[in-house]
């Protein structure tokens, strides 16, 4: 088995599990991947996963992350978020609801709420999350 982490195009970020590569390729051509968060068929594999089991034979191998390695993609999640998403800052509110209630076009967008708002999204059904960390500028990803 093969453990991917999942991102839709709302940014909701789950696990697969699949038999091999190929399994996961063919799944995701032929649009069988679905968020079970949205239902978006949209996904994208991330680039890395936080352990990895390749099954049968004498190949196998498992990875446990440590702290450092977990940080790391952490980093790499968030950096992935910033460069999928659109900055919509302090209207992420407004805009957050005007796209659940189709009144926006469906996209991925990333802005400031307080925890209230944010709250009060998932209270509308609403899928919003909060960063691990501050959004970083975008000038210092690169
Ligand atoms: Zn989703």
């Amino acid at each position: 088995m093969i453990v991917y982490d999942l991102l839709c195009e709302n940014a909701h970020r789950f696990e697969g599990w699949f038999t091999s590569p190929e399994a996961f390729s063919h799944q995701h051509q032929a649009g069988q991947l679905a968020c079970p968060m949205c239902g978006s068929s949209t996904v994208q594999k991330q680039p890395s996963a936080p352990y990895v089991q390749t099954g049968g034979g004498d190949q196998s191998q498992a990875v446990m992350a440590n702290p450092e390695l977990m940080e790391t993609m952490r980093k790499k999640f968030v950096e992935f978020v910033l460069q999928n998403t659109e900055d919509v800052g302090e209207r992420f509110t407004e805009e957050a609801r005007a796209i659940h209630y189709k009144e926006a076009p469906q996209r991925a967008i990333r802005g400031q709420a307080t925890m209230q708002d944010t709250k009060e999204l998932q209270e509308e059904g609403i899928d919003v999350f909060a960063l691990p960390v501050p959004v970083l500028p975008k000038d210092k990803l690169h």
